[in-house]
């Protein structure tokens, strides 16, 4: 693989191992179809390459957060697939989803009234997915509205209910009641309404097991690598590698200190790297004194970060990989922030926060390199 031409941070990312959590997803659901969730830029790690590897993989259902996201995927993937709005249209803009071929979520009495218009004025029915909120007050039909669209005849006309869904509040934790509560109100709320294939199960809902899968799940995180059951082995395959270039090395004095605010004193002489990363480039600012950096070379050995976190840098003790008998890194060479041996869950956790947060993090400054070593 490359190794010039880049400065600062590189991101790199593995389209065959996320085609092949896809396919990992799809053999664990069985009959139910498995969409994918590429909001968010794919949660960071590129629409258009994410959105064309999971349609190569067989995926055919789309879920965006916003309509301006589902109109970049459209040109990108086959017009065999479906993309499903999950905000639904903001109001007045309901014509957008015809133009760019895009099927709202409906969340709201109103979204449902505007989409009837709309399908009103065309003179056919139009396809929609209808939300309802089983009980995590996110987004959704409440069930008095339910109630309203199952009792007014003409409430749902002109509308082809294409998918009935909810989404989970606490899939990751297994034991939670609220897993069962959701799943029964789901049941039961979707039972009043058209006959439709219906969807529950995000990447944690999966894992709930078969009463969770319903006709379509819609993970993505989990295709991303994000391990979905807190406290359990990821079943996942890890898809992102981010790595660094040492920018300098210099030997700290005892007594000296390191960095904005001198929150790290050496207690004794210290080499240290300084690393083309920071919090600028969307790498947590939390992980000042507290994250970890690999040399892929010598995988078991962890070099803390020390001091604060700059907005273009940040410095590692290297004195764990001298004591080990590795040569002092020259200038120019990689460490890897997140890898094989430094998991996206467990720097997210460093960083008190999810992967989910870490990856959307993850900014547009780094050199993104896109690979897949199905394509050589
Ligand atoms: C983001 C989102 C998903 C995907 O969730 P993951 O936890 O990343 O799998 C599915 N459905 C809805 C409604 C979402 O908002």
């Amino acid at each position: 693989m490359e190794r010039d031409g880049w400065e600062g941070g590189r991101l790199l990312i593995n389209l065959a191992a996320i085609a092949e959590n896809y396919a990992r997803l799809c053999a664990r659901v069985g009959s139910a179809e498995c969409g994918a969730a590429v909001k968010a830029n794919a949660y960071g790690l590129g629409l258009k390459n994410v959105g064309q590897t999971l349609y190569e993989a067989g995926c055919r259902t789309f879920f965006v957060a916003h309509l301006a996201e589902g109109a970049a995927l459209r040109p990108l993937i086959g017009q065999d697939s479906r993309i499903f709005v999950l905000h639904g249209p903001p109001p007045g803009t309901a014509n957008a989803c015809l133009t760019h071929h895009l099927v709202p979520v409906l969340n709201s009495l109103q979204q449902v009234q505007e989409w009837q218009t709309l399908a009103h004025a065309q003179g056919r029915p139009l396809a929609a997915a209808l939300q309802v909120d089983s009980g995590m007050s996110r987004f959704g039909l409440t069930e008095a509205e339910v109630d309203y669209l199952a009792t007014q005849p003409q409430a749902l006309a002109g509308i082809q209910v294409a998918l009935v869904m909810s989404h989970l509040g606490c899939a990751d934790t297994p034991d939670h009641p609220l897993n069962h509560q959701q799943l029964a109100t789901f049941i039961t709320l979707k039972n009043r309404l058209p006959a439709a294939p219906a969807s529950l199960a995000a990447s944690s809902g999966i894992f709930l097991g078969p009463d969770w899968h319903f006709d379509l799940v819609r993970p993505g995180a989990a295709l991303y690598g994000i391990a979905p059951t807190a406290g359990q082995p990821n079943p996942l395959r890890a898809t992102i590698r981010l790595q660094a270039r040492v920018i300098q090395t210099r030997q700290v004095p005892a007594g000296a200190c390191v960095g904005y605010g001198a929150a790290f004193t050496a207690q004794h002489q210290t080499p240290i790297a300084l690393l083309g990363i920071g919090y600028g480039d969307g790498f947590p600012r939390r992980l000042g004194q507290r994250g970890f950096v690999i040399c892929p070379d010598w995988p078991d050995i962890k070099l803390p970060i020390i001091g604060r976190i700059s907005m273009d840098s940040l410095a590692v003790d290297l004195t764990p990989l001298l004591a080990a008998g590795a040569p002092p890194p020259p200038t120019g060479a990689v460490f890897d922030l997140i890898g094989p041996h430094m998991p996206l869950d467990e720097v997210a956790h460093l960083a008190d926060t999810i992967g989910y947060e870490l990856l959307t993090d993850l900014g547009t400054r780094y050199h993104r390199l896109h690979y897949d070593p199905r394509k050589g």
